[in-house]
């Protein structure tokens, strides 16, 4: 076949409503467990100030130095299409003044997001992230919370053997001492990193933890820990969020390499995985931890926060992957079919009245042939079909036909409403 002129750009697709019921059915499970946690939801815009994320994400970070949409707009704006969602939130908890409120002020989101990465299985230019955000509170109770709040809406989504990637990555009181040590043990071994990762030796040399090539990970195990560092707030603080996750009987893997590509990170870094056969992972469903100091980067003062995101597409391939089926809003149960000029103005008002009384109903109006209604009236399993011929429309009647039993009843039309309402009900 051709190709078509026109293409969705690399890396970005139409999602059809077949695939809209997972997205869906994710939603609603979100939406859930955001009320029962007492989340409110937030929309920020697709597009924000790019300083925003050179700043609140990282200069140094993958997504800041390659990842970004990023444009000029003709009023001179430099803004960027947003590749996460903790630094927008957090700017609008600077923007909206949600200091001020009740705090901590618990917020989620659900929308597209875009990063300019090179397009595979799992991996987007433009990709749906769900996340979960908690403003103002510093305990460790909220990191525990929040992994187990990602765990629910997994565990909802029949996901099974789900285990957390934890470490803490310190604070600015224990960090640059231990980047110091982790800098002159990776200089010492930069012949056998990858080109890259020397590349950010010189940069970040924490960059170097994330690194996923093969050449690297010799060095990246045996690199020095950030655990055996970590300040004594630092310390109580993690000891609490495992001690917490213990009480909540969720499974944890300390991963003492585990750094995470944003910035803001501070104390908890945590990734959610769901382990395969052998102990193999299918990758990260979510990822999140605290960001004590982002509300500060972006000038909002000392405010703590936590918080995680879910990739949904990772999350459909793989329920697909397992065979988790998510059904489709039920299809209506009742088809009208017409035949002739007056029963079709007849039953262009009686779709009106179903639509009233809000029961689903399903026709091909504009289409004579009564064969072609119903052969789609069978397609698609109607259970009563309701049939207005000539004669019928002259008589202010129609046909309700049980398709299991194939018994009809004539009726008069201003009653079939109460007459389907009671099958329905049987
Ligand atoms: P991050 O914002 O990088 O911490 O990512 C959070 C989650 O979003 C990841 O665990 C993935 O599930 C998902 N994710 C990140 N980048 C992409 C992408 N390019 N395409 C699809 N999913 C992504």
């Amino acid at each position: 076949m051709k190709k078509p002129r026109f293409q969705t750009p690399s890396g970005m697709r139409d999602i059809l409503s077949e695939e809209l019921t997972y997205y869906q059915k994710i939603f609603d499970i979100c939406q859930k467990m955001a009320d029962f946690y007492g989340f409110e939801r937030i929309e920020t815009p697709i597009l924000e100030q790019t300083e925003l994320f050179s700043r609140g994400v990282g200069q140094a970070t993958d997504i800041v130095k390659k990842e970004m949409f990023s444009f000029k707009t003709k009023g001179g704006d430099e803004l960027t299409m947003r590749p996460e969602g903790t630094a927008p939130v957090a700017r609008a908890y600077i923007e909206e003044g949600m200091r001020s409120r009740p705090q901590p002020v618990k917020l989620w989101y659900f929308g597209p997001f875009f990063r300019h990465e090179k397009p595979q299985r799992g991996r987007y230019r433009q990709f749906w992230q769900f996340g979960f955000e908690v403003l103002g509170e510093a305990s460790p109770v909220i990191d525990a919370q929040i992994i187990q709040l990602f765990f629910n809406i997994l565990g909802a989504l029949k996901f099974k053997d789900l285990a957390v990637k934890i470490n803490s990555i310190g604070c600015s009181t224990c960090r640059p001492r231990f980047k110091r040590i982790l800098s002159s043990y990776l200089r010492n071994r930069a012949s056998s990193l990858c080109s890259e990762c020397r590349r950010r030796l010189k940069e970040s040399s924490w960059r170097v933890l994330d690194c996923k090539e093969e050449k690297c990970q010799a060095v990246i195990n045996n690199a020095p820990q950030m655990l055996d560092y970590l300040c004594e707030i630092c310390h109580k603080h993690f000891k609490s969020v495992l001690e917490f996750l213990d009480e909540l009987s969720i499974p944890y893997i300390l991963e003492p390499h585990l750094v995470r590509g944003l910035d803001y990170y501070t104390k908890t870094v945590f990734e959610i995985v769901e382990m395969g056969k052998e102990g193999k992972s299918f990758g990260t469903l979510v990822g999140g931890g605290r960001y004590d100091n982002l509300v500060k980067i972006l000038g909002g003062g000392v405010v703590p926060g936590c918080g995680g995101a879910a990739g949904v597409e990772r999350i459909i391939e793989a329920m697909k992957e397992r065979g988790v089926k998510v059904s489709s809003p039920s299809s209506p149960k009742i088809f009208l079919c017409q035949l002739g000029t007056l029963a079709k103005r007849k039953s262009l008002v009686l779709i009106e009245r179903f639509q009233e009384n809000k029961i689903p109903i399903a026709e091909l109006l504009s289409k004579d042939s009564l064969r072609v209604q119903l052969e789609r009236a069978n397609k698609m399993g109607a259970k009563y079909v309701l049939i207005m011929g000539q004669k019928e429309a002259l008589e202010d009647k129609i046909i309700i036909k049980d398709m299991a039993t194939g018994r009809q009843k004539l009726v008069e039309i201003k009653k079939v409403i109460n007459e389907i309402k009671k099958q329905l009900k049987k």
